[in-house]
């Protein structure tokens, strides 16, 4: 007999919380920020790199949240380095605007 896991999934998906508007996603569903060990800051879309990260749903408005409010900064604990910072916004320009 199987205990009763009404409303639990059958496997355990990774849950990330997003930075910008705190709630938690399939970590799929959000992209990756590294600080690198070098301290920089960049997009890690494989999720792989080393280095603290940070996860941001791949929305505009969660990454004009996170680039405006500095909420990458604080999740990073690292003053973003101007180009890394030009480079993400660059990135939030590329998504789609939500209306
Ligand atoms: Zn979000």
């Amino acid at each position: 007999m199987t205990k009763a896991t009404s409303g639990a999934r059958p496997r355990t998906v990774p849950q990330r919380t997003c930075i910008a508007c705190r709630s938690t996603e399939a970590k799929r569903a959000l992209v990756r920020v590294v600080r690198t060990p070098e301290g920089r800051v960049e997009l890690d879309p494989t999720g792989k790199k080393n280095g603290r990260g940070a996860y941001v749903h791949e929305q505009r408005a969660c990454w004009d949240e996170a680039l405006k409010k500095d909420r990458l900064a604080r999740a990073l604990k690292v003053q973003v380095p101007a180009p890394d910072l030009a480079e993400l916004k660059a990135h939030a320009e590329t998504l789609a605007a939500t209306s």
